[in-house]
């Protein structure tokens, strides 16, 4: 019987540095990551269907009605979801996905899939959490302070995680996200068929 797959979920405020780590983890090592879809307009350089799937509210809740999300949720007044069927797909094909979402919706994953392995990603300070998210200059002051009273929010689930690791040297952060990723595969709980297959293949000795 085929190994399914990991669900691993990347959480942190806005503005911490987790897109980027998320894209590091893809391009150094390979992962698969799940391409949410959003209500938000497209920042500069984002292309539909890479970082996300940009649909306008009518499309997305078509999208809800229908059933095609695995979650969803409202972010500082914008829609955003993670398709079910790429997931899906994944994880029955054995492979582990990697899905960048917020705290809420780490939480409806939780539920569904007990064994999902959660990730906070956390700035050394807010100060410096502030300073990337102004520097980033892809928000005006008004959803800056939106996106910041949301941490606050935010905050309060951060202990139900799994790990918390520090986004200050990027290099750091994505290598040691990377180890917690390949420590969780190697737990006994999730590799129970082989077990399984080493006791059958004694007993036959
Ligand atoms: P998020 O996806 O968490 O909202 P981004 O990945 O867009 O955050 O990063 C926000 C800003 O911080 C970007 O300008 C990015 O280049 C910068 N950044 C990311 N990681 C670091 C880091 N370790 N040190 C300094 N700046 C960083
Ligand atoms: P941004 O607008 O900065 O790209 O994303 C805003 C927040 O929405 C981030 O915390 C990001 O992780 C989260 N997010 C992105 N996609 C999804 C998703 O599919 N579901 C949920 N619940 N949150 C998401």
């Amino acid at each position: 019987m085929m190994k399914k797959g990991s669900l691993i979920v990347i959480s942190g405020f806005s503005g911490v540095g987790k897109g980027t780590v998320v894209k590091r983890l893809v391009s150094d090592y390979g992962y698969d990551l799940s391409i949410s879809a959003t209500t938000r307009a497209p920042r500069e350089g984002e292309v539909h269907g890479r970082e996300y799937f940009f649909m306008d509210r009518g499309e997305f809740e078509n999208l809800i009605d229908y059933g095609g999300f695995i979650e969803w949720t409202q972010y500082v007044e914008n829609y955003y979801g993670t398709p079910k069927k790429y997931v899906e797909e994944s994880l029955n094909q054995g492979r582990d996905i990697i899905l960048e979402i917020e705290v809420m919706g780490a939480m409806h994953i939780k539920e569904q899939y007990p064994d999902a392995l959660l990730i906070f990603i956390a700035a050394p300070s807010i100060r410096s959490l502030k300073d990337r998210l102004a520097g980033r200059g892809t928000e005006n002051e008004a959803t800056i302070i939106k996106r910041l009273k949301k941490a606050t929010e935010e905050a309060a689930d951060m202990d139900k995680y799994d790990y918390i690791v520090i986004n200050d040297d990027l290099d750091m952060c994505v290598s040691k996200v990377n180890s917690v990723i390949e420590s969780y595969a190697c737990r006994c709980n999730n590799n129970l068929q082989f077990i399984q297959n080493i006791k059958d293949e004694l007993k036959r000795i």
